[in-house]
């Protein structure tokens, strides 16, 4: 080898030795990287209705990350850092809509113009949630005729409200508690009302006086502040990675549609707005159409 490099009847070899070099010292470089799979962290195992958190790094850079889980597809805004990336994606089931059982999360990427996918298999255990059985009148229950109109306009607002995705992550783990107060109705409670059963609580109710400050969850702009018949005075928040938060039934809004707000800001007072028995705000998170139990993501 080393005659090779300095040949005594070879002249040109001293001059292509630092060629050589470099040569082995990349094939070396690719060796210690050898184009290798991205590291994806997804738990193995979860339950209905609660989220998980999903990282995603790579020594390379990764171009149009995409993730596929629950019959939606998310583009995923990589983070450079140094050589390579890396980024978090918020994910989980729904109570309201998700079956239990083994789900293929997909990642699909592109690197170097090349695309590539890797899978993760998640159990998605069963969770027996409370439930109660009421009995209220009926005009409690049924709204009057001429409210349908609204009411399903006011469904396709907020639908669209928590459809958002916009690309660039802007929630960190924890989040902040938007009230203090304690549960009064978990996520997943089922209500029996008058014999019928009704959807699954999608959300946290918590006990707060009427006039209590409500904070954001997370850093995020507001994508839709306004009365709604059954969710009263309502703000969404839009957190980036279609991670979506919602606080209903407040006493005063106090943001409006574009504004940016900071995790912890006060966006609204919370009240007894809509169809509610006592004053409480109802918060949920939507992580990427899916209204997941925001409990396990709050800090103290
Ligand atoms: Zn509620």
């Amino acid at each position: 080898m080393r005659e090779g490099l300095t040949g005594s009847g070879r002249p040109s070899s001293r001059i292509w030795a630092p060629a050589v070099a470099a040569a082995v010292l990349l094939a070396w470089a690719a060796a210690a990287h050898p184009s290798a799979d991205p590291t994806i962290l997804a738990p193995k195992e979860t339950t209905l209705g609660s989220p998980f958190l999903v990282y995603i790094s790579s020594a390379e850079p990764l171009e149009e990350v995409r993730l596929f889980w629950e019959g939606k597809e998310m583009a995923l805004e990589m983070e450079a850092v140094g050589e390579g990336c890396e980024a978090m994606a918020l994910l989980g089931t729904d109570v309201g809509g998700s079956k239990p059982g083994v789900k293929t999360l997909d990642i699909g990427y592109s690197r170097g113009g090349e695309r590539a996918s890797v899978s993760r298999q998640v159990r998605v255990a069963d969770v027996e949630y409370p439930s109660e059985k009421l009995t209220l009148p009926e005009t409690m229950i049924t709204p009057p005729k001429e409210l349908l109109e609204r009411i399903g306009r006011e469904r396709h607002e907020s639908a669209r409200a928590l459809s958002t995705v916009t690309p660039a992550r802007l929630w960190a783990i924890p989040m902040v508690r938007p009230v203090g107060g304690v549960i009064t109705s978990p996520y997943g409670f089922r209500r029996i009302l008058n014999g019928q059963p009704r959807a699954p609580h999608r959300g946290v109710d918590y006990r707060a006086a009427e006039g209590t400050p409500v904070k954001a969850a997370a850093d995020g702009t507001v994508v839709l502040s306004a009365d709604h018949y059954f969710a009263g005075r309502c703000v969404y928040l839009d957190h980036g990675g279609g991670v979506v938060s919602v606080y209903l039934h407040l006493s005063k809004r106090l943001v409006e549609e574009g504004d940016v707000v900071s995790a912890g800001d006060v966006i609204g007072l919370s009240g007894r707005s809509g169809r509610v028995t006592g004053p409480h705000l109802h918060f949920g998170l939507c992580l990427q159409g899916m209204m997941v139990n925001p409990e396990p993501l709050l800090g103290r």
